[in-house]
């Protein structure tokens, strides 16, 4: 029996883990229930660090952790799914393609981001979505340092004020100050379609942004959208040149494209419609999770959102409820009802809030030092010891803040 996981993010890793956990508590054996990991790099790229500097250390090694659980990684990417045949087509780095069946499939191949079509958004435009973006940037801006002073050096454009574009923007002036000096003239500006900030976030925590931003410096551009992006800056559609070298595209998600593969409903972001239990609807056999599943998470109509805190759990139920239903055990509900976002807002610290009503809970240095401990800490796997990292992925204690 083979159970095959596809991504190694947040979901997938505690789909391994939680796979593995079952198929020990139930004395099955590895040659006897195979785990399978399939992802193009063994390791865990750890997205919600990617606007802070240093990029290229954000990534978590696998093969120790998933070696002391008995999980086969296989390196490459998937590239097909025959969901009535049961097997994967999985390429690997050097082009080699083999399929692999399977019994159960686990699809966690997350998110990406999504850039509309807008002129010069695909050419000009930086993001802090995938370790190499981030890493494209943070070089971009340390060989801007070397260039002599001008406006269009020292200001940056973020479009999207949401969450990411909300990190990336408040983290940019101290950042900038770090490479052009404290002196230099620095000009961050955030710009949104919608008619505020943190359109998501509520009335509650945005008089606490707005704050920060007005702290930083930042300049906030709402109600109005980018129309075009080039090599010297960004365009607004209220008319206004930004003559910038750094645009930072921050808006929008979309499911990763494997997911269309799969002959199940998907919403407009391309998440595959699943039930209770992780099942993609009407596609027996395969399970969805993570940024690539829509998920209910509680009884009282709340979805799990595209975030690393619903991943990780919904990762956990995933790998449990495939074991157990291979080996007929009984499946378990996914659920997750406390919901907390954790905003950072650069040096004016952080925004702690709770529940989907975003109550205010912490704000400024406690915030920031919480934030600092769920970006080094919480998020990363466990030690590659065999009994402590089965025991992390007990599916109703993953992540609850
Ligand atoms: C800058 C930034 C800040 C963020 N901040 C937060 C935050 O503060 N809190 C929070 O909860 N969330 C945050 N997020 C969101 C969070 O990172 C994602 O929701 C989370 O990574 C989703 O986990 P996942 O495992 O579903 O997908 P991912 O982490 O996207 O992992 C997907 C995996 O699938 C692999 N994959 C994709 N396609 C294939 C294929 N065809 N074959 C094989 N493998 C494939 C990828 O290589 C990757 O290993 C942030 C994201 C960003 C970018």
């Amino acid at each position: 029996m083979r159970i095959a996981i596809i991504g190694a993010g947040f979901a997938g890793m505690y789909a391994a883990l939680s796979s593995a956990r079952l198929r020990d508590i139930k004395g099955v054996k590895p040659d006897e229930l195979e785990i399978v990991l399939i992802s193009p790099v063994p390791h865990l790229a750890v997205r919600p660090r990617l606007y802070e500097p240093n990029p290229e250390v954000m990534a978590a090694p696998l093969h120790d952790v998933l070696s002391a659980i008995d999980v086969t990684y296989v390196e490459g990417s998937a590239k097909g799914i025959d969901t009535v045949a049961r097997t994967v087509l999985v390429q690997s780095p050097s082009g080699e393609e083999r399929s692999l069946n399977y019994d159960r499939l686990i699809i966690a191949t997350g998110s990406r981001l999504f850039r509309p079509d807008i002129p010069g958004v695909a050419e000009h435009t930086f993001s802090v979505d995938q370790l190499d973006e981030a890493v494209a940037l943070d070089r971009h801006l340390k060989a801007l340092a070397d260039q002599p002073e001008s406006k269009r050096r020292n200001t940056i454009v973020v479009a999207g004020a949401g969450f990411t574009g909300l990190e990336v923007a408040t983290e940019m002036p101290a950042r900038l100050r770090q490479l052009f000096g404290d002196d230099a003239d620095i000009q961050v500006v955030i710009v949104d379609r919608n008619e505020a900030v943190a359109p998501d976030m509520g009335p509650g925590p945005r008089p606490i942004i707005e704050h920060a931003l007005r702290e930083l410096g930042v300049e906030a551009r709402v109600g109005v959208g980018i129309a075009s992006v080039d090599a010297g800056g960004a365009t607004l559609t209220s008319g206004e040149r930004i003559e910038s070298s750094t645009v930072i595209w921050a808006a929008g998600m979309r499911a990763a494209p494997l997911t269309a593969q799969v002959p199940g409903e998907r919403d407009n972001l391309g998440r595959l419609l699943v039930d209770r239990e992780l099942r993609v609807e009407g596609v027996p056999g395969v399970y969805a999770t993570g940024d690539a599943a829509k998920a209910a998470c509680d009884d009282k109509g709340n979805y799990a959102l595209m975030s690393c805190q619903h991943a990780t759990r919904m990762g956990a139920f995933a790998g449990h409820n495939a074991v157990a239903d291979l080996l007929g055990e009984p499946l378990m509900p996914y659920h997750q009802e406390a919901y907390v976002t954790c905003l950072d807002l650069g040096t004016a610290g952080a925004l702690l809030t709770r529940g989907w009503d975003r109550h205010v809970e912490l704000v400024g240095a406690e915030a920031k030092k919480l934030k600092q401990e769920i970006n080094t800490i919480w998020i990363y796997p466990p030690k590659p010891v065999r009994a402590a990292a089965l025991a992390s992925a007990e599916p109703q204690r993953v992540t609850d803040l």
